[in-house]
């Protein structure tokens, strides 16, 4: 495991998917133990604070019609309804002001699991000369594996922290991981406390 540390830096995004209630325990999609990767989220914000690394908060925002649930023939709960409790972000999550938000998948008839899909966020980034991103969030075998790989397809050195991410599924992790390292990805495997990038080695 011995490998090259990764720091942070001004021209790096942090890039945290869809921390929001309806995934975590007792919400109406929950994914299996979520909560573990809370600190160690807040770990790395603090650090991108440190480093002057910009932060990006994408939220899943639907109407309450949208085509992924099951009433409209998707695969889905009803889940993060926009203004719901269920679509606010997990309270312990430690925001700093300054960071950028991306809310997703708000038209009834189209869903994104991207948040680049039909967002202005690569053009953010491009703007605040941001080459680099680390993906953290929810969850590793949709919205955070989408987003990685539309990063890397869009020319982003892209990075996925799997310490700080959590599946669906296992199997769907494991598709995930392979799919994502197929597009150019970087998944990286291990994060020791203290969550310092400094502690990031790479596989
Ligand atoms: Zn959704």
């Amino acid at each position: 495991m011995a490998g090259k540390k990764i720091g942070l830096r001004p021209t790096d995004a942090l890039l945290i998917v869809d921390l929001q209630l309806d995934f975590f325990s007792g919400g109406k999609l929950a994914v299996p133990l979520a909560e573990e990767i809370l600190p160690i989220v807040n770990g790395l914000v603090d650090e991108a604070q440190r480093s002057g690394t910009q932060i990006v908060v994408s939220r899943d925002w639907h109407p309450p019609d949208h085509i992924s649930f099951v009433a409209q023939g998707g695969e889905w709960p009803q889940h993060c309804v926009r203004g719901t409790k269920g679509a606010e972000l997990h309270p312990d999550l430690r925001l700093p002001p300054g960071a950028l938000f991306v809310s997703k998948a708000k038209r009834p008839e189209r869903e994104q699991y991207s948040d680049f899909d039909g967002t202005s966020l690569a053009e953010e980034l491009r703007r605040r000369a941001i080459d680099r991103i680390f993906v953290v969030g929810l969850a590793e075998d949709f919205c955070v594996k989408e987003s990685a790989i539309d990063a890397a397809r869009l020319g982003f050195e892209t990075h996925v922290l799997r310490a700080a991410t959590r599946p669906v599924t296992l199997e769907g992790g494991e598709r995930a991981r392979a799919q994502m390292r197929a597009a150019g990805v970087r998944v990286i495997e291990r994060v020791s406390p203290p969550y310092d990038v400094d502690h990031f080695s790479r596989t």
